[in-house]
């Protein structure tokens, strides 16, 4: 049995510890919303006063924050407090600079780390099966590996200190630019008089096939389960698809990347939640390129 301390028990982190809990770790968590805190005992987490005292008798401490400056203050005020030997986990999805600067914290207190987001959303949070993208060191990794196992799917080392982030922001920038190019393209479809179903049965097997087509299509009717069949409640909020997606424009900026489909998913996402429309899933914005008021 591992001790883990689990920090942020919001929508994803209260699942995610409750898999550990369920895998036999004992877990003592802190979120600074006592709601949430409520939910974690229930879930069989111990619950503590404040970080440092989930933190500090921890072989693990595992992050689920909202951003990169919630990680760097609680690694700031942890890092000098854990056990020798302890390791840190961040499975936030934060700016690959932060990401980095936490690794430094660690490593400048003798721990190891490794910056682990995932991807699967509160779905696979609490079906154990979400998808790991980690980064640090190949002993890092080889000590996160089997404590991040009873929440996983998969789990990929994508390289050093950041690459977890990296590998994070390139995929869900793929996500967003694919997403509103399915959109456009039903919207066109419209347009010309093809059904919904005529264009998802052409290019489900055609050269257009994608992820936001076959299992998340922005129309109700051919993928049953998609969060169009339900109005477009979440599923993967806009809101987080802007973060993501700005999180990737802020790393294009300072490595030198040339992002024109990203800067434009990102202004269209921004324009889809100035709305409004944050709280919607993100496959929403084809109403928006309906010029649908909602
Ligand atoms: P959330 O807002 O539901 O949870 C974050 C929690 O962190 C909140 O409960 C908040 O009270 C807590 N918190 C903030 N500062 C704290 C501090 N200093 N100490 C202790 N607790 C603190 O967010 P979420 O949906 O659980 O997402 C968490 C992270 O996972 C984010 O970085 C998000 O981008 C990422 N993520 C979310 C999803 C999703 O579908 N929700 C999917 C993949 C990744």
């Amino acid at each position: 049995m591992t001790t883990v301390a689990f920090i942020g028990l919001g929508n994803m982190g209260n699942p995610m510890a409750a898999n550990l809990v369920k895998a036999g770790h004992a877990v003592h968590g802190f979120d600074l919303m006592p709601e949430h805190l409520e939910t974690a005992r229930s879930n069989g987490v111990t619950v503590m006063a404040n970080a440092i005292a989930a933190a500090k008798d921890a072989d693990v401490v595992i992050t689920m924050l909202p951003a990169g400056k919630h990680v760097l203050s609680v690694y700031e005020d942890i890092a000098p407090k854990v056990k020798k030997g302890a390791l840190l986990i961040d499975s936030s999805t934060i700016d690959v600079d932060s990401a980095r600067k936490a690794h430094a914290i660690a490593a400048a207190h003798g721990l190891l780390s490794v910056d682990a987001p995932v991807s699967g959303g509160t779905g696979g949070a609490a079906a154990g099966t979400l998808t790991f993208m980690a980064g640090g060191a190949q002993a890092a990794f080889e000590k996160a590996e089997p404590v991040l196992q009873p929440m996983a799917g998969r789990i990929v080392h994508c390289g050093d200190a950041g690459a977890g982030q990296a590998a994070k922001i390139c995929n869900n920038m793929i996500l967003g630019i694919s997403m509103i190019g399915v959109a456009e393209a039903f919207v066109l479809a419209e347009k010309l008089g093809l059904s919904h179903q005529a264009l998802f049965d052409v290019a489900s097997t055609s050269s257009g096939q994608c992820w936001s087509l076959t299992s998340y299509c922005p129309v109700p009717g051919p993928v049953p389960n998609s969060p169009a069949n339900r109005d477009y409640q979440p599923g993967f909020a806009a809101a987080l698809m802007l973060k993501d997606l700005k999180l990737s424009q802020e790393a294009a900026q300072q490595a030198g990347a040339v992002t024109p489909l990203g800067a434009e998913a990102t202004q269209l996402y921004a324009l889809y939640s100035a709305l409004g429309h944050g709280g919607t899933d993100f496959s929403g914005i084809i109403k928006f390129l309906r010029g649908q008021p909602a």
